[in-house]
């Protein structure tokens, strides 16, 4: 029985409880976090707490815990479930505030009690073939809300749009607003235009369209600490079809390089030679922080 957090207290999953008024269960009123965590430690740490805190002020939630708070209760939670052998290996620590329980009104309660909750499941990366092949995946219309950087825990857009790429047998949905692809249904896009030394990647530009993923920076940061030419930059719909390569990345899928979009190859089908760079240089960014000492938020020195 994998070990939860619930309001303070570690408890297995089936004895946490919350009230049928959580305005989390009522109305969606929440927002969320997932980290990745290698070796028994989060990944970027504090930048996943800053989206946090970021998520949370959007939405005028109070935060209920300091930076320290956090990640003494994070991790707290994945030594607690280091020990159960599912989820002894990687972990996905999610993390959850809602605005707490209250009587059903759209108006924001005048003293909210946020209720947090968070549970680790086991991380696996993409397994080997997936990489080897690449996805499929599909485009839809953006059919969210207009201020998709907040990580809100109402997810019922990105759940249809995710189940309707599975329906047509893809593994995501690229999304077009206006013209432009934004995002994946739960993962950032990136786009190689171009081939050889006149290759340049490309991902839209933070704002309202899309969440501002971890994984995305660090992708970034990679490619630009080792001389992939890279900017941030509008994708039109038209850029898909002529792209050399398309990626989605995300904490929990890492980077999938899509080789087929809306039936049709990418490149040459396979997945291109800077998703290989980068698959490589995103695996040997994790065994740093496996063999690392901690150097997130250390609550140890809290
Ligand atoms: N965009 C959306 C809509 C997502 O749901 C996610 C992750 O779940 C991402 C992007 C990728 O964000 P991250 O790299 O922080 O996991």
């Amino acid at each position: 029985m994998s070990i939860v957090h619930l309001n303070g207290k570690n408890l297995p999953a089936d004895q946490a409880c919350v009230p049928v008024l959580d305005r989390g269960f009522i109305f969606g009123d929440g927002v969320y976090e997932m980290i990745p965590v290698f070796g028994g430690r989060p990944f970027r740490l504090d930048e996943h707490l800053q989206r946090l805190e970021n998520s949370l002020a959007e939405v005028r939630i109070p935060n209920p815990h300091t930076r320290t708070e956090w990640a003494t209760l994070i991790q707290r939670l994945i030594d607690a479930n280091r020990g159960d052998k599912a989820n002894s290996g990687d972990q996905s620590l999610y993390l959850q505030v809602t605005r707490g329980p209250a009587a059903r009104d759209h108006a924001l309660p005048e003293n909210p009690a946020p209720t947090v909750f968070a549970m680790s499941n086991p991380l696996r990366p993409p397994a080997t073939y997936i990489i080897e092949q690449g996805i499929k995946a599909i485009t839809l219309d953006d059919i969210r809300w207009a201020r998709c950087h907040i990580k809100a825990i109402s997810l019922l857009p990105n759940i249809l749009l995710r189940q309707t790429a599975l329906d047509a047998d893809a593994a995501e949905a690229i999304l077009i607003r206006d013209g432009y692809a934004t995002e994946g249904a739960a993962s950032n896009l990136f786009v190689v235009l171009g081939e050889g030394k006149d290759a340049v990647l490309i991902t839209p530009p933070k704002g309202p369209r899309l969440l501002p993923g971890i994984t995305r920076d660090v992708i970034l940061e990679l490619a630009r600490a080792h001389g992939i030419a890279c900017r941030e930059d509008e994708i039109r719909r038209e850029d898909l079809a002529r792209a050399s390569e398309i990626w989605v990345t995300s904490s929990t899928r890492e980077i999938l390089p899509v080789t087929t979009l809306d039936d049709a190859p990418v490149g040459d089908g396979k997945p291109g030679p800077v998703f290989r760079q980068m698959h490589a240089l995103y695996q040997a960014n994790k065994a740093e922080l496996r063999g690392a000492p901690t150097n997130t938020t250390n609550p140890e020195q809290a």
